[in-house]
C-alpha cells in the first residue's frame, strides 16, 4: 500500500465539473481496460482485481490539508492513473471525503465493474457518477476498449443499468466517439438504444484531443458529432476538440520535463500542458510536486498564476 506518493493534483479548470481536485486512487498504468484511445498509453496492467492501493487514511490526511488553503472548489474528482473503482477502499475514501467538506465527489470510471453489487454500494455516497460506454456490441467493446480476460460485456451494460437504478444522483454517460470506428450511423443507433436502457441524465460525447495508445483512434469531426448526437434519446453534450482528459492522467512526461522548460521561461500550468504536450491535470500534478520539493516559485501576473524555477534547481 503506497504511503509516500502524493494523491492529490489540481486543481485543475475542469469544463465539465468547473474547479475540479483530482484524487488519483491507482498506481500507472492499471486497468480493466485497454482503450485504442486512451491518453494515458497502453495499459500495463491489465487486471479486473481490486486491491487497496492507498489507505483511506493517507487520502483523508492529505486532502485535509490541501483543503485549509484552497476550499473553492466546484469538485473532488476521483480519477487515477488508470481505472478509480479497482481502489478495494473506494466507499471508505468517498464516505471519508464526504466527513471533511460538502464540495461533491465525482467519481470517473469506465463502469466496467458495476456488475459488481459491491462496487456500486461503494459508489453510492459519490455526487456524481460518470461512466462510459463506447460501443453498442461486444464485437465493437473488445475492438474498442480490449478488455481483461473475463470481462463480458452483457455483464458491462447489466451493471450500468443497475447503477442508475440504485444511484438516485447524477449519472453522465461519456461516449468516446472515433472516426471510423464507431462513428456510424447504425453503430451509435446500437449504442443509443443501450443508453436510453440506462437512462442517464446526460451523455457527453468526447473525442480524441491528445495522442491516443493507438494512431488509428482519430478524432471525429465537431459537425458530424453535432448529427450523431441527434440519434440519442436522453440530453447530449458535445465536448469537443478542446474537450477534457477522459479520466485519468497522462504521465508521458517527467518532473524534469516541466523544470527544465521552466529553466527557460516563467509560464501558467496551461503553458506547460501545451509546451510539453501533456494534458493540464498532469502538468499540476508536477507543479505540486515540484513546489513540495521547494525547485519552484509561483508568482500571480493578472489574476494568471505563473511558475518559475529557482536558480539553484538548475543542474
Ligand atoms: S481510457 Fe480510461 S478505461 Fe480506457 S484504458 Fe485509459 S484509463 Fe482505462
Amino acid at each position: 500500500m503506497s504511503s509516500d506518493k502524493t494523491h492529490i493534483f489540481g486543481p485543475v479548470p475542469s469544463r465539465r465539473l468547473g474547479r475540479s481536485l483530482g484524487v488519483d486512487l491507482v498506481p500507472f498504468k492499471r486497468c480493466t481496460f485497454d482503450c485504442i484511445y486512451c491518453q494515458l498509453g497502453r495499459t500495463t496492467n491489465l487486471t479486473m482485481e481490486r486491491f487497496p492501493f492507498v489507505s483511506p487514511q493517507a487520502i483523508h490526511d492529505e486532502l485535509a490539508k490541501r483543503l485549509i488553503n484552497d476550499n473553492y472548489l466546484d469538485f473532488i474528482t476521483l480519477s487515477g492513473s488508470g481505472e478509480p473503482t479497482l481502489c478495494k477502499d473506494l466507499g471508505r475514501i468517498i464516505s471519508g471525503i464526504k466527513e471533511l467538506t460538502d464540495i461533491p465527489v465525482a467519481v470517473l470510471t469506465n463502469g466496467s465493474l458495476l456488475w459488481d453489487k459491491t462496487v456500486r454500494q461503494e459508489l453510492m455516497n459519490a455526487d456524481l457518477v460518470v461512466p462510459s460506454l463506447d460501443a453498442g456490441s461486444a464485437r465493437l467493446c473488445q475492438y474498442i476498449n480490449r478488455p481483461c480476460a473475463g470481462f463480458d460485456f452483457e455483464k458491462y451494460v447489466e451493471g450500468l443499468i443497475a447503477f442508475r437504478r440504485e444511484f438516485n444522483k447524477p449519472v453522465w454517460v461519456e461516449v468516446f466517439m472515433l472516426f471510423g470506428i464507431n462513428s456510424i450511423r447504425a453503430d451509435v443507433k446500437e449504442m443509443a438504444d443501450i443508453i436510453a436502457k440506462i437512462a442517464p441524465d446526460k451523455v457527453q460525447l468526447n473525442t480524441v484531443a491528445r495522442p491516443p495508445a493507438e494512431d488509428f483512434a482519430m478524432s471525429v469531426p465537431e459537425n458530424q458529432m453535432r448529427k450523431l448526437a441527434e440519434i440519442f434519446s436522453c440530453p447530449v453534450e458535445i465536448i469537443s476538440n478542446q474537450g477534457e482528459i477522459h479520466r485519468g492522467i497522462s504521465v508521458v512526461a517527467t518532473c524534469d520535463d516541466v523544470l527544465s522548460l521552466l529553466h527557460r521561461r516563467p509560464c501558467t500550468i496551461n503553458d506547460i500542458a501545451s509546451g510539453i504536450g501533456i494534458h493540464v491535470n498532469e502538468a499540476s500534478k508536477y507543479i505540486g510536486e515540484l513546489i513540495r520539493e521547494g525547485k519552484i516559485s509561483s508568482h500571480v501576473v493578472d489574476g494568471k498564476s505563473y511558475y518559475q524555477a529557482r536558480q539553484e534547481s538548475i543542474v
